[in-house]
């Protein structure tokens, strides 16, 4: 298959994943659809890692894409980031493997306080991930949504999780992804402030966006989305995710983030902020 011609080498697209599960069916127990929604078969991970080799897309270290954010360009063609958040099992326990045989790098973001709970990868297992493929950062201590919270509790979300896998791991972690995406310029400011040099946020773009390394924009992989349009990702379209973005951007600014939220879920039975569905 050939290259996905609108590629530019200097620029990125960053994949948002979840949980990878073993079979097509995985039994998730209580966890709603709007969790399990964006989570897909080891099955489906692999065929979407053929297409990423097929097209020639390099999936960038941590070395790569600061390189890339700084302005260098991805060096050897073109780019691509992945990414898991949460800290899934199933993200640790078979897309990490899929991703060492293949030599692709990528990106988890550990919400600590999940470490070792039910479907959440345990210590040994994070500490297991190899550090020369693979970057581990902060998705907060419990997942709340920062831009709800006072200050000095967004403060202790980003500092005790960042101290937390730095003792578990005994190397820094600079790299932060937004619990659902709930972002304004005083998170930004306060994660900026505790250390993280890198940003991941759920803004839908090409990277490096306006904001460079304190803004990389992401788009989420769902259970329905299929190769199709991964390549249409992966040539840099996101015409049709952006349409959508703007159709939801209008009540969101006139509602406010929290009650947007419900009213999405209402509407499109997903949530924006997954703040609830990991209470056991
Ligand atoms: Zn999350």
């Amino acid at each position: 298959m050939a290259r996905p011609p609108a590629l530019i080498p200097d620029r990125f697209v960053a994949l948002l994943y979840h949980d990878v599960h073993p079979g097509e069916v995985f039994a998730y127990g209580r966890l709603g659809r709007s969790a399990t929604m964006y989570h897909i078969s080891e099955r489906a991970f692999r065929s979407q890692l053929d297409v990423i080799e097929r097209c020639g897309i390099r999936c960038l270290s941590a070395a790569a894409m600061r390189a890339c954010l700084a302005g260098a360009g991805t060096r050897d063609g073109p780019g691509l980031v992945l990414c898991f958040d949460d800290g899934w099992r199933g993200a640790v326990e078979f897309a990490a493997p899929a991703l060492s045989e293949r030599g692709m790098a990528a990106f988890f973001f550990i919400t600590t306080g999940f470490i070792g709970r039910r479907f959440f990868a345990g210590h040994d297992g994070l500490r297991r991930l190899d550090p020369s493929l693979f970057t581990i950062g902060s998705h907060g201590v419990t997942h709340r949504m920062l831009s709800d919270l006072p200050s000095d509790g967004i403060v202790a979300e980003l500092s005790d999780s960042r101290r937390s896998l730095e003792d578990l791991l005994g190397r820094p972690v600079n790299c932060l992804s937004i619990p659902g995406g709930a972002a304004d310029s005083r998170v930004f400011d306060i994660a900026v402030a505790a250390g993280y040099d890198h940003i991941f946020t759920s803004a839908l773009g090409m990277n490096p966006t306006a904001a460079g390394r304190r803004g990389i924009a992401r788009i989420g992989v769902r259970r329905t989305t299929d190769l199709a349009t991964l390549r249409r990702w992966l040539a840099g379209d996101l015409r049709r995710e952006r349409a959508r973005a703007a159709l939801l951007a209008a009540p969101k600014r006139l509602l406010g983030m929290r009650t947007y939220s419900r009213l999405r879920r209402v509407l499109l039975g997903e949530a924006v902020g997954r703040e609830h569905f990991f209470e056991p």
